[in-house]
């Protein structure tokens, strides 16, 4: 064996060796090892009528879905045969030229996803899930292919900047620059959120500090002004550090939900700041993003490697089938993370009848289904079931109760 290769295996090693500790690190939570779900009579606590509406309107998204995804390869594996001419004809220098076939790339994924994106608006408004309209949604459809474009054209430049500097080693430096941008984009998020208001019920603003004083956080709480657009109902925790924030929609406080439901609603997003969810969040990113790039390496090298814009195509291909298959990983993660959440959120609230109240509701605002196949459960589902949270919640006040007996 040389000694640059061995010098490479040892290289390898020690990266899967700090790999695999950082995701220990990472998977560390509070909910208990040992604790079992109890199974749940889906048909028994969400009613038999809305388990079969949430699955007859689920089936239409899951199918939706699966054919944009086939379109979507089906584009980018031509693109990836057909997109590199662009590369002889531009006068723009390399990584000009990359970023010109990246954002060529970009645009014509979107048109060719924009009638399943419309499909499915058109049957959210059916079921009185969305109210939005198809112009509205276009408007905000092209301010997030704004966001995703400027984020594609950034990628483009460090990976094609870093793979003409360092050559193909790239992707070890490019996967920290990859996590230090996506922590700057989290950081900005909420200065650059509008129409965020401070709330104004007293008794919400008390019930929020005493659950912020129980988890040991001071994080603001916000609402935003959704009701116009959807009766679905949601929360969010964003931010870090000084910008760490918490947005309820006002869908939430419309009276569907009892004080006790919103309150759950509120330890469990405090949870995810607690708890550091969204570092831990941009860890995995980091984590998932190296062996990406090594894949991307590996994939572009007849291409010339991703210094050449020639390979720009390809990477886009690339990207997309990564992003599929590595989906059930990332899921698999954020289900962890959520279900850490709703743990906390029942340490906070102790109060598991208004968490079942809320997965409840939640089903019946938003149509989901409580318990959805497999395959969906591993492709998209990226919180635990409506059954399983209304599971865990069975299982902690089986735990309480059974601490709590002399
Ligand atoms: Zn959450």
């Amino acid at each position: 064996m040389s000694a640059v290769t061995a010098g490479r295996l040892a290289l390898f090693a020690a990266l899967a060796a700090s790999w695999a500790v950082v995701a220990w690190l990472l998977s560390r939570s509070v909910v208990p090892d040992d604790l079992a779900l109890p199974r749940v009579d889906v048909d028994a606590v969400f009613g038999e009528r809305l388990v079969e509406r949430a699955e007859r309107y689920e089936r239409f998204h899951y199918a939706n879905w699966a054919l944009a995804q086939i379109v979507l390869l089906v584009t980018l594996v031509v693109y990836a045969r057909r997109g590199a001419a662009f590369a002889r004809e531009s006068a723009a220098g390399p990584i000009g030229t990359g970023m010109f076939i990246g954002m060529v790339g970009l645009a014509i994924v979107w048109l060719t996803q924009l009638p399943f994106s419309v499909a499915a608006l058109w049957w959210e408004r059916r079921h009185g899930v969305s109210e939005m309209g198809y112009l509205e949604a276009l408007f905000g459809g092209w301010l997030a292919l704004g966001g995703t474009f400027v984020a594609v054209c950034i990628a483009l430049l460090v990976v094609m900047a870093l793979a003409r500097w360092v050559g193909s080693w790239w992707w070890i430096p490019g996967a920290v620059v990859f996590a230090l941008i996506a922590a700057v984009f989290v950081f900005v998020g909420p200065y650059l959120t509008p129409g965020l208001e401070r709330p104004e019920d007293p008794k919400l603003i008390r019930t929020y500090e005493r659950f912020e004083r129980d988890q040991g956080v001071d994080v603001p709480l916000r609402v935003e002004e959704v009701s116009g657009d959807t009766s679905q109902a949601n929360a969010y925790a964003f931010g870090m550090g000084p910008s760490s924030r918490i947005v309820l929609w006002d869908t939430l406080l419309d009276g569907r939900f009892s004080d006790g439901e919103v309150g759950v609603v509120l330890a469990h997003e405090l949870a995810h700041h607690s708890s550091h969810h969204i570092p831990e969040a941009i860890g995995w990113f980091a984590l998932f993003a190296l062996p990406g790039a090594l894949v991307l390496v590996l994939a572009t090298r007849r291409r010339g490697g991703m210094g050449e814009p020639a390979a720009v195509p390809l990477a886009l291909l690339v990207v997309a089938v990564l992003q599929l298959a590595l989906a059930p990983a990332q899921n698999l993660v954020s289900r962890a993370i959520e279900g850490e959440a709703d743990w906390k959120a029942l340490q906070t609230t102790r109060d598991p009848a208004s968490a079942r109240g809320l997965f409840r509701e939640f089903a019946d605002t938003s149509l989901g289904d409580p318990s959805p196949p497999t395959w969906a459960y591993v492709l998209l589902q990226t919180h635990p079931t409506l059954a399983q949270r209304v599971a865990m919640a069975n299982a902690w006040a089986t735990r309480s109760q059974a601490e709590g007996a002399p």
